[in-house]
């Protein structure tokens, strides 16, 4: 901009400056010149120092009193007298001058000196902008930021500044951080162990970088732990010792880092627990070694395992950890005078975190354990709630449901200990009974074997002398003797002669418990044929008839057995049979070829009330129905047991109106020579 009221010298200057490049404006007074400057700026103003009106004094004055933007650089043109106007406008703010006659070659090199000026400033004023921006970043980065940011002056123990994020992060306003050395030291400073943070800082070399985590002394603010890292260095400009530091707030991870370390300490004592009930160690020493590690991951000081007296409604104390007691108090205590009988009743953890409001807690047992706090978690076992594992306090305390859940896992797993152990005590329970019941057995077949010789040996023998004198007595001095006496001597022959039948069917009866049976293939024909040969007598004296099939098979079993099974049942066809019917025997044989053979003993006697078919098959067991017919009672007794020996069965079957039909069955010869891993082999 040319301002210039003489339009010879404002075209002159402003053709010079159209010669450098310029696009000119030209004035030709103040107020004009004024006007367009406060449209737009123009880096160079050259102006006249005198002018109509506005002068160049009060016109670059103006200029210059703009409170910002546009910094032109000013350039005054003088006439040579002029020196109070010049230096009035100089100090209004102008740059520099230029006399008038303005001669080309120094004009331009005054408007050189200006050009590099404007650049200069230029450049000045973009590093300035530079710089603000910068500057207004960082604060915004240091009102803003989450950590903390401060700085120390460590020479004059002054904190120079924290970011406002302290007042979240510590509860603690700046004001009050910046006022108070003690204050601050706390939060800032990691500790040192016993040493003073503050010396130990104080001894730091410059350069030298603390990083630390630590807790707070007092959870004010949203941090309980931090991480501070800080560096000591020289300050160039004071020549201070400074530090400059940052605060993280690492509550969140802290507490993440701690919970995992608990849930793996908790697993891992869990894992020892279980591991611990597998091993063979003695139960008690394991219980122990439970209690302690229990103890140990739920810190609690004291630890019972209770077992449940079910007919006594009470709770034994079977293991303590923690809970000596003096002589005399009794380790057992009612269901309702316990804590824990309310984990009993519901079959769900008793938590009682302050047992102070409970004044029924009388039992001496509880009196001297000083309970404040309990916790009991029922042990199940198949189904039922079998005792408690009891963890006890003598301080009110914090149960969270995590705690309470890893007391159930625990729970759990010495329940099924438990359950193994009574397990393994039933098993060796039952073997020692079996043992003892399999040699009270041996014992007491041992003595009827030996009663059987008794029997035998002992009672025969006075027997057989009494019938003999009887026998005697009517042969010799039957002549003599009155009617009376005669009939007393055949009662005695009679009675001897029942009593050989009961001994030799005991004898019979025993002897084909106890022997040994071999078994081998036996031919039924021939047994049918010893058998009759048995019966003949009463066959004869009967007139029974007995029809026997001429295809009879081979059994597996042994001889003497099937013999005196068959003509048992031989005999009682014939024997019950009303007296004025002829016995009528039919054998029937069942299953020839299969693994089975049943044969059939059917008559037309009597025939079995109904509900009588299976006591009849016991030993001394006689039917009235029978009449005074001859026998024992032992006859159906020696059929089954015959039968078991050989490996078979035998019972009965009612045919009402015409008789009765016996029957037994025995393995079949084919069974011995199958052979299981062919399906048709040459003997099928
Ligand atoms: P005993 O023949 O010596 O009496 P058993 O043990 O052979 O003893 O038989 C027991 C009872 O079973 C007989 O007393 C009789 O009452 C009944 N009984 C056995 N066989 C027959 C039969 N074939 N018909 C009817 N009743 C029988």
């Amino acid at each position: 901009m040319v301002v210039e009221d003489n339009a010879g010298d404002r075209w002159y200057l402003s053709e010079l400056l159209r010669a450098r490049g310029y696009d000119v404006v030209s004035c030709e007074s103040g107020e004009r010149a004024w006007e367009v400057f406060q449209e737009e700026s123009h880096p160079l103003i050259l102006m006249d120092l005198l002018l109509p009106g506005m002068d160049g004094v009060e016109l670059c004055r103006r200029i210059r009193s703009q409170p910002d933007g546009a910094t032109p650089l000013i350039l005054a043109v003088t006439g040579t007298a002029e020196p109070d106007a010049l230096a009035a406008i100089l100090e209004a703010g102008a740059d520099d001058y230029i006399h008038k006659p303005v001669a080309p070659k120094l004009f331009n090199v005054r408007i050189a000196i200006a050009e590099r000026r404007i650049r200069d400033q230029g450049e000045r004023a973009g590093t300035k902008a530079r710089l603000d921006s910068m500057t207004w970043e960082l604060e915004q980065l240091f009102r803003n930021l989450p950590d903390v940011v401060f700085s120390v002056d460590i020479t004059e123990g002054r904190l120079i500044q924290i970011s406002p994020s302290a007042a979240h992060m510590f509860g603690k306003s700046v004001e009050e951080l910046l006022a108070d050395r003690e204050v601050w030291k706390r939060y800032l400073l990691p500790p040192r162990g016993n040493e003073d943070p503050w010396s130990a800082l104080a001894r730091e070399r410059p350069g030298e970088a603390v990083v630390a985590e630590y807790a707070l002394p007092t959870k004010e603010g949203t941090a309980g732990w931090v991480r501070t890292g800080l560096t000591v260095d020289t300050d160039p400009s004071t020549g201070h010792v400074r530090a400059d530091g940052f605060v993280m707030d690492v509550t969140q991870e802290h507490l993440a880092r701690q919970a995992l370390g608990e849930r793996n300490r908790e697993l891992a004592a869990l894992y020892r627990v279980s591991e611990l009930t597998l091993t063979s160690k003695d139960p008690d020493e394991v219980y122990r070694e439970i209690l302690d590690e229990v103890g140990r991951v739920m810190d609690m000081p004291i630890v019972l395992l209770e077992h449940l007296d079910r007919v006594r409604d009470r709770l034994t104390i079977t293991a303590a950890l923690g809970a000596e007691m003096p002589e005399g108090i009794p380790m057992d205590v009612p269901l309702h005078q316990t804590p824990s009988g309310a984990a009993i009743q519901t079959g769900r953890p008793a938590i009682i975190p302050n047992l102070d409001s409970r004044t029924d807690l009388s039992h001496p047992f509880l009196v001297e354990l000083k309970p404040r706090a309990w916790a009991s978690f029922p042990l199940a076992a198949a189904g039922a709630v079998a005792g408690t594992l009891t963890l006890v306090d003598r301080v009110p305390r914090e149960m969270d449901e995590r705690w309470v859940h890893l007391g159930m896992s625990l729970a759990t797993t010495i329940a099924a200990f438990m359950e193994r152990l009574d397990a393994d005590d039933a098993l060796r329970e039952s073997e020692a009974r079996h043992r003892a019941l399999a040699a009270q057995l041996q014992q007491a077949n041992q003595e009827l074997e030996s009663f059987a010789y008794s029997v035998s040996h002992d009672l025969r023998a006075p027997l057989r002398t009494m019938q003999g004198f009887a026998h005697a007595l009517l042969q010799n001095f039957g002549e003599q003797l009155p009617a009376d006496a005669q009939d007393y001597a055949r009662r005695i022959i009679a009675s001897g002669r029942q009593s050989e039948r009961l001994i030799t069917d005991l004898l019979a009866y025993s002897r084909l418990s106890f022997e040994k049976l071999d078994m081998k293939p036996v031919e039924l024909k021939a047994v049918f044929q010893q058998a009759m040969e048995q019966v003949q007598a009463d066959i004869e004296q009967s007139q029974a008839s007995v029809h026997i099939p001429a295809q009879l098979p081979t059994v597996l079993g042994n001889q003497t057995a099937l013999v005196q099974v068959v003509a048992n049942l031989l005999s009682n066809a014939m024997k019950f049979v009303p007296p004025e019917r002829t016995p009528e025997v039919t054998v029937r044989v069942e299953g020839l070829g299969t693994e089975m053979v049943r044969l059939w003993v059917e008559d037309n006697g009597i025939g079995i009330p109904e509900g009588q078919e299976e006591r009849i098959f016991r030993v001394f067991e006689r039917l009235s129905e029978g009449g005074d017919r001859p026998g024992t009672g032992i006859g159906l007794a020696i059929v089954r047991r015959g039968m078991q020996r050989v490996g078979g069965t035998c019972g009965v079957e009612r045919r009402p109106g015409q008789g009765s039909a016996f029957w037994i069955e025995a393995l079949g010869e084919r069974r011995r020579t199958r052979r299981p891993w062919t399906r048709r082999g040459p003997t099928d």
